[in-house]
């Protein structure tokens, strides 16, 4: 198979779903092998499908990213079944403590009323967010960079942040923390890893349509929130995101390190 990442080896976390499950399906389409990380084997299973129906290659690990024991062995994996590991995606996620992908998401009253505000914010709530959200994509990156110093072949690896890392979300601040904790933890492993010719960066979207978003994109109220927000005036798509994130990880982005780059429609112009 052709491509940008022709005999390359990604792991994704996430990849069951949105953002991640729409990256891995592109990576495939550029040549890679995808090892998908996450907690829902049955869509994990149906993504790994997808990919081998198109004639791509891939496999699916069950994996809890705040496991330091499934991250090494989601690292592992790639080794065992493909001999090397070159990509990493790290997508996955969750948007508040209640959310689990596929169900009901978190809706604009999250971000309208003072429910979730510090001040009544439990601190389960606030360690559940950034257990996912930040310790998970450390998790990950140490587990996979371990793998691609190990292998001396360089690599990327490309996390998913948000616009949220910059911009403050009234409501969300376990989530605009943990992602803000992204952003400065890859500029940092950035420059740890340069002397292995691996580039870490990362991608802060606006609002994409995915489950994440469901909830809030149904009802109208919700969908004008993020539309006002959004100069292009439309949600963005978990390819676009893919897209971008093909950019970073193959030879197309090679100049770039310690980047956030954002998709998101003009919502952010800082
Ligand atoms: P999504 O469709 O809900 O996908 C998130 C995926 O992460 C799901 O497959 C979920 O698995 C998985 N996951 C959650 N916790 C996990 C864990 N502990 N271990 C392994 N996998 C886990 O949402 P999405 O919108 O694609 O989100 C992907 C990433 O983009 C997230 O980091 C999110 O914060 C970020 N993001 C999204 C938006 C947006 O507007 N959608 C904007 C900016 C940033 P299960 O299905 O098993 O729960």
């Amino acid at each position: 198979m052709a491509g940008q990442l022709r005999e390359k080896v990604a792991v994704v976390t996430g990849g069951a779903s949105g953002i991640g499950r729409a990256t891995a399906l592109r990576f495939a389409t550029e040549g890679a092998s995808i090892v998908i990380g996450d907690l829902d084997a049955t869509r994990g299973e149906e993504t790994t499908a997808a990919i081998r129906a198109n004639g791509g290659s891939a496999i699916f690990v069950r994996t809890d990213t705040t496991s330091e024991a499934d991250c090494d062995a989601l690292a592992d994996a790639a080794m065992q079944e493909f001999g090397r590991l070159d990509v990493c995606l790290a997508a996955a996620g969750i948007s508040d403590a209640t959310y689990v992908s596929g169900q009901e998401s978190p809706g604009v009253e999250m971000l309208t009323t003072d429910e979730s505000h510090v001040q009544n914010l439990a601190s389960e709530q606030w360690e559940k967010v950034i257990d996912v959200n930040l310790k998970g994509v450390f998790l990950t990156d140490r587990a996979v960079s371990r793998q691609m110093i190990a292998a001396g072949n360089g690599g990327a690896i490309v996390n998913i942040a948000s616009i949220a890392a910059k911009v403050p979300l009234p409501g969300a601040a376990p989530y605009c923390v943990s992602k803000a904790g992204v952003w400065m933890l890859t500029k940092v492993m950035a420059v740890e890893l340069t002397p292995y010719d691996i580039r870490v960066n990362a991608i802060g979207p606006g609002f994409i349509e995915t489950p994440m978003t469901a909830t809030m994109a149904a009802d109208e109220t919700g969908l004008q929130m993020m539309l006002q927000m959004t100069p292009m005036n439309r949600l963005g798509q978990p390819e676009e995101i893919a897209a971008t994130a093909l950019f970073l990880a193959s030879g197309e982005g090679s100049y770039f390190t310690g980047e956030l780059l954002h998709p998101g429609g003009g919502m952010f112009h800082g």
